[in-house]
């Protein structure tokens, strides 16, 4: 355990202008800017955790934008229950589009990385009422070719990882024991480090940036933790 986290913490060292760069890159971000109202936008639902409005340049009529209000860049890296929250949301507007617009078919599309179709750097879900006229052409498998290469390499690939992988699904999550923290910590000197250098910095990481870090310090005093391991 240690050891991973030696390994892969080893990319932040650059902490001192943590909170600079995270302020600076959410007063860009568009998403940020529609949840604070200060992009002027249309907005059907927000809450203390989500916002939802009408996309402005829509792929289909009523297509809809579901963000967390919290900057987090990824939908893959926002917290599960942020992310269930989105998805109830989702649900009711659905219900709304199905009411309102008399559509009851519609894509859901949650684009991870730029390449993927991401435009924004902040997670998002999209809800896409669907009709007749507006399907995705694309989505149509049967002209593809079936490649059995590319399919057997990817279940190799899967199978190695997949049964420990699954065997976490679903089970609660113990918390991690202030002592065994402060332990991880300490044998992890650049995290007493980077702490000490930028402090809120460091709670950014923790809370927000880093899932890893998030994992570790979940629903602990971070200050009370580091200055313990800094003793
Ligand atoms: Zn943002």
């Amino acid at each position: 355990m240690t050891i991973i986290y030696k390994h892969n913490f080893s990319q932040y060292n650059k902490m001192s202008s943590i909170k600079e760069q995270f302020d600076s890159m959410k007063k860009q971000c568009p998403f940020c800017k529609i949840i604070s109202k200060e992009l002027e936008s249309n907005i059907i639902w927000q809450d203390e955790i989500c916002t939802a409005f009408l996309e402005i340049n829509p792929a289909t009529k009523g297509h809809m934008t579901i963000v967390p209000n919290e900057h987090y860049s990824l939908f893959s890296a926002t917290p599960p229950k942020v992310l269930n929250h989105m998805f109830k949301i989702s649900h009711k507007l659905i219900e709304i589009i199905k009411k309102s617009m008399g559509k009851t078919s519609y894509n859901i599309f949650i684009p991870i990385g730029q390449i993927s179709g991401q435009m924004v750097q902040h997670a998002a879900l999209q809800i896409m009422p669907v009709d007749n006229e507006e399907y995705i052409k694309e989505f149509d498998v049967d002209s593809k070719t079936f490649d059995q290469d590319k399919w057997k390499e990817s279940h190799e690939k899967f199978k190695q990882i997949y049964p420990m992988m699954i065997a976490n699904i679903g089970k609660k999550k113990e918390p991690i024991p202030e002592d065994q923290i402060i332990k991880i910590v300490k044998e992890n000197l650049q995290l007493i480090e980077m702490y000490n250098t930028d402090p809120e910095g460091f709670k950014l990481q923790a809370t927000i940036l880093n899932a890893q870090l998030r994992n570790l310090f979940e629903g602990q005093d971070i200050d009370k933790i580091m200055i313990k391991a800094n003793e």
